[in-house]
Order: C-alpha cells, then sequence, then structure tokens
C-alpha cells in the first residue's frame, strides 16, 4: 500500500474492532492510547477520564507515564485544554501549547514531559462527555484536519468500549457480591428465627445474639470493601499523590495493630532502618495495605506466633514484607490468594474476613507501580512482600 493516510485508516478500523471485545477497563484504555499515537503520528497519547461529580478530569492512561506519576494528575476543567474539549464537546487542535494561555502547567511541571502540540477529541457515550483523548506532540510537521478525523472516529469506538468494560466490570461484580452476601444474611435469618423460639436456653439466646452481631459486622465490613474495590476497578479512586516517607505509615500501622497482636498473645518483630528514599504515592492507601497483611498476620497466626515486619531496598524497589507463622497456604490455594473473594478452604473455622482485602491491596500496589508477592511454607508460615518502586522520581 503507498498511500499512507488509507494505511492509517485500515489501522484504525482494525483497532476499533480489536478494542471492542478488550472487557478489562485498564487493558483496553492503554490500548487506545498506543492507537491514538499511532494513527494520528504523536509521540504520545493519553486518556483523561471525566468525574462529573467535582468537575475534574484526571489521567487514567498513557502511553509515556508511569503509572503511579499518571495516578495523582488531576486536571481542573476550567483553565486546561482538555477541560475545554469536555465543555465544547469539541475537537481541539493547538500547534503552540507553551504560548496558548488555557494549557494548563500542572502535568508538564509533575511529569518532566513536555507537551508542544496538541490534538484532543471529547469520548462522548449516549450525549454524555465521559473523558478525552489526547494526541500530544506530531512526530513531523503539524496536526491536519485528518489526524483529527482519525482520532474522532477512534474516540468513539473509545467510548462505547470504555462504557461496555464499566458495565461489565460493575455487573460481574455486582453477581459476586450478592452471591456472597447469602451467606450472612441466611445465617442472620436462621438465628432471628431461632430467637423468637420460646424453649431456647440462655445460653442459645446469647449465642444466637452474638451471631447476628458478628453477621452483620461482616456485612457491614464486606459493603466497604465493595465500594474500595468497585471503585479502584472503575479507575474513579482518586490517588492523592504526595511524596511521603515509608518508615513512619509502618510504625503507625504497628501502632494500631499493637492491642490485637497483644490480644492474641503474638510477638511483633520489626526491622526499618532509618534511611529511606522518599516514594510518590498516596500514603493513605499504602497504610491501608499494610495494615491489611498485618490484620491477616494477626488472623492467620497460631496462638503465640511471631509475626515480623521487614524492609529493605533493593534495586529499583523499596521492600517490605510481613511474615507470620501461622499455618501457611497450601502451593494449590496459592493462585487464587488475589481473586475477589476467594478464602482458602478452611479459613471461615480460623478467622472471619471477605476475601477483599488481598484484592484491593494488589490494585492499589499496581496503581503505584509496584508489585505483591507472596509466599508459604505450609505448617511454617506466609510472607507477603511489597515491592514499591523508588527510581525514576525525584
Ligand atoms: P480475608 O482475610 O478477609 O478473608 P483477604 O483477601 O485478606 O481476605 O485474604 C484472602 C484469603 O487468603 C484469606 O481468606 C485466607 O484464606 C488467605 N490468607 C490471607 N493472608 C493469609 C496469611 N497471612 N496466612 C494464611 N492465609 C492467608
Amino acid at each position: 500500500m503507498n498511500n499512507p493516510l488509507l494505511e492509517r485508516y485500515v489501522r484504525m478500523v482494525e483497532v476499533s474492532r480489536d478494542i471492542a471485545s478488550i472487557l478489562d477497563l485498564d487493558v483496553l484504555l492503554f490500548r487506545v492510547v498506543q492507537a491514538a499515537a499511532d494513527v494520528t503520528e504523536a509521540t504520545a497519547a493519553s486518556i483523561l477520564l471525566y468525574d462529573e461529580t467535582n468537575n475534574r478530569l484526571y489521567f487514567q492512561a498513557s502511553t509515556n507515564l508511569d503509572s503511579h506519576v499518571m495516578r495523582g494528575l488531576v486536571v481542573p476543567v476550567e483553565g486546561s485544554l482538555a477541560g475545554e474539549i469536555v465543555t465544547t464537546r469539541e475537537p481541539l487542535i493547538v500547534q503552540d501549547t507553551d504560548h496558548d494561555p488555557r494549557h494548563f502547567e500542572g502535568v508538564s511541571q509533575s511529569t518532566n514531559f513536555e507537551t508542544n502540540s496538541l490534538l484532543g477529541v471529547p469520548l462522548i457515550h449516549y450525549d454524555k462527555v465521559i473523558g478525552v483523548l489526547e494526541a500530544i506532540n506530531k512526530k513531523d510537521g503539524t496536526f491536519i484536519a485528518e489526524d483529527t478525523e482519525l482520532l474522532s472516529a477512534l474516540g468513539a469506538q473509545a467510548a462505547v468500549a470504555i462504557e461496555n468494560a464499566r458495565l461489565f466490570q460493575q455487573s460481574d461484580l455486582i453477581s459476586e457480591m450478592v452471591h456472597e452476601l447469602r451467606t450472612p444474611l441466611a445465617s442472620i435469618n436462621t438465628a432471628a428465627h431461632l430467637l423468637m423460639r420460646p424453649e431456647i436456653s440462655e445460653d442459645q439466646r446469647v449465642k444466637m445474639t452474638e451471631t447476628i452481631q458478628q453477621e452483620t459486622q461482616r456485612l457491614s465490613e464486606m459493603a466497604t470493601s465493595f465500594l474500595d474495590l468497585a471503585r479502584l476497578e472503575s479507575g474513579r479512586s482518586q490517588f492523592q499523590v504526595k511524596p511521603f516517607e515509608l518508615r513512619p505509615i509502618l510504625l503507625d500501622s504497628i501502632n494500631i495493630m499493637q492491642s490485637r497482636i497483644d490480644q492474641k498473645d503474638l510477638t511483633l518483630e520489626h526491622s526499618i532502618p532509618d534511611q529511606f528514599p522518599v516514594l510518590h504515592g498516596d500514603s493513605d492507601k499504602i497504610k491501608q495495605v499494610v495494615l491489611n497483611l498485618l490484620s491477616n498476620a494477626i488472623k492467620y497466626n497460631r496462638p503465640n506466633g511471631v509475626i515480623s515486619l521487614d524492609c529493605h531496598i533493593e534495586d529499583e524497589y523499596v521492600t517490605f514484607c510481613v511474615k507470620d507463622t501461622g499455618r501457611g497456604i497450601l502451593p494449590e490455594h496459592m493462585t487464587g490468594l488475589f481473586q475477589k473473594f476467594y478464602r482458602v478452604p478452611g479459613s471461615e473455622q480460623i478467622a472471619e474476613g471477605t476475601g477483599l482485602g488481598l484484592s484491593i491491596c494488589k490494585k492499589i500496589i499496581e496503581a503505584h507501580g509496584g508489585k505483591i508477592e507472596v509466599e508459604s511454607n505450609p505448617g511454617v508460615g506466609t510472607t507477603f512482600s511489597v515491592l514499591l518502586p523508588y527510581s525514576n522520581q525525584e
């Protein structure tokens, strides 16, 4: 083929066919930004999703930014080019962003990425603006009308695919949630019926009341975790990215958990260096992960067991590990651990839980560009390690 424009159209059609079948939102968005840069012959491309509840746009996928940098980037609708696209619902070409007063400086300041020229189109689904697709820095020459046409066509396909993926995720999550609600609701129902029987003993009455209390508590924890996970999965969870130090977060988490550790006669040992590189991310969300891992190490430990919290720097990662002396996890149960609602068979007898904690941890750590790993020795104990990147950050 020797018509480059036709060639770009053909690639566009191929991509559109491809993205229609992707149901994982993160995978889909990345595919769309890659395609956007490709068909417009730009150096980079990004998707910003629009949150109408607070009238802001936030970066959700980009060909050139690390996820932990990108997640914290929020762009106001007032005073930004992307915002103007949301308001006018029209494509916009800016050949020289430096000299355009509408250019929002916040992004280049936090990413060290210079935007020179920009082409943006609104992502519209059923008359609602759901975001903006931007191609940044035309490789040769300037953005032209054909680029706008191609990006608009891609944007139209992307908007449908994004809403499909969101709906799919929601319905998937909701059906799992409804399924999980049945067990605690059935226990509450049975206990409540038994309580009404005149012939039950005082002991039985106390036991039934306890069951109702425990199960309602579990339902309430499930609701909180469920909302957390739904926000993380749909990309609607906002990350407050700032420089932070890990040491105070780890020490704070130990403090919070100390009474539960004492109650179970466990011992906690820790080795946390005084000096650490500064990390960038949402410190509250990282703390949520530490608390969850410590909580599991308490719940699934043996009486008089030990918990070790170690922290070290290795390659480009700061790593912290939470190790326990519980019964461990068999190899065949390892694969399900980070899936939502998964509990190792027999866990119900050991401790209460929802099976959502680890999937939330994984989402949070991956959004920071990190990794979460597990190693277990059945009968001896389990270690969860969290690796957070610190290189590429000032
Ligand atoms: P929850 O503890 O609420 O069930 P999680 O998602 O935190 O949910 O953990 C999922 C499952 O993984 C738990 O139900 C348990 O079976 C297993 N698990 C997690 N942490 C440990 C641990 N430290 N030792 C043994 N099993 C664990």
